[in-house]
């Protein structure tokens, strides 16, 4: 599916510290918010497309902006203990114990909705998404803004997301009506959604706090029965995000799956194969394997590499930023090592699977 969007709109600009966000950009940001349009702005995870969660209208030009389909619900964003009164029902006690240990966090919970919160944002379900972002130009935007705002990411539906105003500008300017830039987000990839509606809490899609993480405050976590390995078949999407074609960039990308040492020379056969048809490969490695890719018989087209394979907080900042660059840079194919299934990293496999399309090379 093709979507042609017309970018018309005039889109404002504001440069902001992120630390101490400049007070006259956040109350001119907010404006728009409390007029009905669009903003996005940097949290800790990756940048949102925010609007006031309360004004349909407006959370409809959040679809219009994305192409997002109908059916994937939003995550609304709020700053206070009391939005978040404002969008439940009711709040569990296990809620209230994930919100004191996690929030302000990367960890968004699912629970029944209250009546207030229009359709458009939930896609007609009876729950609704919620978190505290941990940052503060996200924080004192939706202060401002004096309502809980509706935010998935901001680039176009199917996209990589965006963890720098660079790449929000390029999916979204013309179209929004403003972004504040403050800087590259430092979790790097989506918080974990966690379903508190049925019976055990399950995590629908992992993110940046983990199951680990979780463990320690909850009895019993579920994972959703999405793919947790690279041996494992289809999944059943049980988050309606799920089921969509997601973070991918334009070229074609391949997991190799099993021993490293073997996947590097399955990478550098596959590259010169590739190279021969004509095609640009980009390659995105460890910091363990950098120096085998770098040997006088062989070149990439472009080489990056994610961070080390023990550091997978590393590998998660720099993940959407390879994907975005392999973009600019015009790649037909884009060559991905395996990491290791643990902590964030499980985050980080999950988006590589999907960015994938399930083009896994087994060993
Ligand atoms: P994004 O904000 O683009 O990172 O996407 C938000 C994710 O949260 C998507 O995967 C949604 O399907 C998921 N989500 C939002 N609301 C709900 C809900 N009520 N139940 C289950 N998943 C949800
Ligand atoms: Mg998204």
């Amino acid at each position: 599916m093709i979507f042609i969007i017309k970018r018309r709109m005039r889109t404002r600009y504001w440069r902001v510290n992120p630390f101490h966000p400049e007070k006259n950009k956040i109350i001119e940001a907010a404006s728009l918010i409390r007029a009905g349009n669009t903003v996005a702005f940097p949290t800790e995870t990756v940048y949102g497309l925010g609007a006031d969660a309360f004004n349909p209208e407006a959370v409809q030009k959040i679809f219009t902006a994305k192409g997002r389909p109908a059916d994937n619900p939003l995550i609304i964003h709020v700053a206070y203990w009391r939005h978040l009164e404002k969008v439940v029902q009711e709040i569990p006690p296990e809620a209230a114990l994930l919100v004191r240990r996690f929030w302000p966090g990367p960890l968004t919970l699912v629970l029944p909705k209250s009546p207030e919160v229009p359709h458009v944002v939930t896609a007609g379900l009876d729950t609704v998404a919620v978190r505290m972002p941990r940052h503060r130009v996200a924080l004192e935007l939706i202060r401002r803004s004096r309502c809980p705002v509706a935010a998935p990411s901001a680039n176009v539906s199917g996209r990589p997301s965006p963890t720098a105003a660079d790449h929000v500008l390029k999916d979204m300017y013309g179209v929004i009506g403003g972004i504040l830039d403050g800087g590259s987000t430092s979790v790097g990839v989506e918080s974990t959604v966690l379903d508190l509606s049925s019976d055990v809490p399950t995590i629908l899609r992992p993110g940046g706090v983990t199951r680990e993480q979780l463990e320690r405050v909850l009895k019993r976590v579920r994972v959703s029965s999405e793919r947790e390995n690279l041996n494992g078949d289809e999944f059943i999407p049980r988050s309606p995000g799920m089921k969509y074609r997601h973070y991918s960039p334009r070229g074609e990308l391949y997991i190799i799956h099993g021993n490293i040492e073997k996947a590097v020379g399955k990478i550098k056969e596959l590259v010169l194969n590739w190279q021969k048809e004509g095609k640009k490969v980009a390659v995105l490695c460890s910091r363990e394997t950098q120096q085998h890719y770098l040997q006088n018989d062989f070149k990439a087209d472009l080489l990056m590499v994610l961070g080390s394979r023990k550091e997978p907080k590393t590998v998660a900042r720099k993940l959407y930023e390879a994907l975005h660059r392999c973009d600019e840079e015009n790649m037909d194919v884009i060559l991905v090592e395996e990491f290791p299934f643990k902590g964030i990293g499980y985050a980080v496999m999950n988006r590589i699977i999907k960015a994938s399309g399930n083009r896994i090379i087994q060993l």
